[in-house]
């Protein structure tokens, strides 16, 4: 008997074993399936470290890649303006946009595994359009730099071109090459690359007084050209006189601009660089942009004077200051740029992207004021006959690099149209004047998208 009841007891502990085991397995099998599938290297749907299948197309259906066949797109222009967003065969340009969501590419589910595979493979269609992208390449021609422009209400990225590019079917020798045209080739210059602002940052400055400084819009500046601070001087090209908050933005007048920064002191403009997200990362489909920074915190009044100006150790990332520019755009709260607008298997829609609200990070007010000023700046400065069809807002930016090279031209603003809401930047390396190499670049750019808007 005792015999008998001690074989029962080891029977129940095997089926409780069994049970368990099975429990563990599906509670495995359910949550982490999926990475079984997709561990780097599975079998089921990597080659190499690249995944197997899928097309990648433009926002009109214009292919771009194949990686089943192993082809680019048909023009090479295309694919010289594709080149950041599709790679190259080498693996030397980064592009995490496939395996970021290789499940919606490939279909996965528990009960199917990887069906798709079977019949038709992902079709992942871009936000960016070949047509601008070429017409940003041609309109950079040999300058290194970025084009971006992107949809602030939708967050849709139309144009992000990064130069120098080359065509992946035809690429050249890049290690070999002592030219200089190929420096930095392998870096998305748009997400990857931070830029000393210049006088583009004046819109953080201004953004930072107007929340904080009371009467700042009742204040008057005056500028001899030179500003004595700490031992240092501050200097503007010329005296630009008496003037408002306005027009010491549209003069882009240095000596006003570190008086302002010294209103607001280092650790309130720290605190509020870091707040508008100037200083941070921003991530989407599985891009992390590379940070800002700005050391203003523990500079002198010197040094705080110039990280007013975007001078000193300053530093911006285009995608991360785009969308700071489209946040005042929006009305103070901005949209998450994106560039993956839809994933489709077979006739099922695995993935669309949906607008994504950022915090807001000024008031409407201030965003308000700030629109009125950057068209001020066109109104008065820029002009109104570089952009012949296009009502524009803007601020350029001039850098100073060290050494004896060329300044960096920046121009950013957004167009003010309910039709097109669309904001951009310009960074050309060693262009010189902001304004002067900017305009032209981006109302070719910004023509373009109007168009393809339009046949939309
Ligand atoms: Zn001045």
């Amino acid at each position: 008997m005792n015999r008998i009841t001690n074989r029962s007891w080891i029977v129940v502990v095997l089926a409780l074993a069994l049970v368990a085991g099975s429990v563990l397995f599906v509670w495995e099998f359910v949550t982490q399936g999926p990475d079984w599938v997709y561990f780097s290297g599975s079998p089921h749907v990597y080659d190499g470290l690249k995944p197997e299948k899928g097309v990648l197309t433009d926002r009109n259906g214009v292919l771009l890649l194949n990686l089943g066949e192993g082809t680019y797109a048909t023009d090479s222009q295309v694919r010289r303006a594709m080149l950041h967003w599709t790679g190259d065969r080498q693996g030397n340009i980064a592009t995490p946009l496939l395996s970021q969501y290789l499940r919606q590419m490939t279909g996965f589910d528990l009960l199917n595994g990887v069906y798709a595979y079977a019949d038709a493979p992902g079709v992942m269609e871009l936000t960016l359009s070949a047509k601008v992208q070429t017409a940003a390449l041609e309109a950079l021609g040999d300058a290194k730099g970025t084009v971006a422009v992107y949809n602030y209400k939708t967050g849709q990225i139309l144009c992000a071109v990064s130069t120098p590019s080359f065509d992946p079917d035809d690429v050249p020798d890049v290690a070999g090459d002592t030219s200089g045209i190929y420096d930095g080739v392998y870096l998305n210059r748009f997400t990857q690359v931070t830029y000393t602002p210049g006088s583009i940052f004046k819109l953080v400055t201004t953004a930072v007084a107007l929340e904080t400084i009371p009467d700042i819009l009742r204040q008057d500046f005056t500028c001899t050209g030179v500003l004595e601070v700490g031992g240092g001087t501050v200097t503007c090209e010329r005296a630009h006189g008496t003037m408002g908050l306005y027009e010491a933005l549209a003069n882009s007048c240095n000596c006003t601009y570190a008086n302002i920064a010294q209103q607001i002191g280092g650790e309130r403009l720290q605190r509020y660089a870091e707040a508008f997200g100037i200083t941070g990362k921003l991530s989407f489909d599985g891009y992390s942009t590379a940070a800002g920074s700005l050391n203003a915190a523990d500079a002198s009044l010197y040094e705080l004077s110039w990280a007013g100006i975007g001078q000193h150790t300053d530093l911006v990332n285009p995608c991360q200051f785009l969308s700071f520019v489209g946040a005042i755009a929006n009305g103070g709260a901005g949209t998450v740029p994106h560039v993956v607008d839809r994933i489709t298997v077979g006739d099922r829609v695995t993935y669309r992207a949906e607008p994504e609200r950022m915090d807001r990070i000024m008031s409407a007010d201030t965003a308000r004021i700030l629109r009125e000023m950057m068209r001020n700046n066109v109104e008065e400065k820029y002009g109104d006959e570089n952009f012949p069809d296009i009502l524009v807002c803007a601020k350029s930016g001039t850098a100073e690099m060290d050494g004896d090279v060329a300044s960096n031209a920046l121009f950013t603003g957004f167009v003010m149209d309910e039709e097109y809401p669309l904001a951009f930047i310009v960074v050309v390396q060693e262009g010189g004047y902001g304004s002067h190499t900017g305009m032209p670049i981006i109302n070719k750019v910004l023509t373009a998208c109007m168009e393809v808007l339009d046949e939309e």
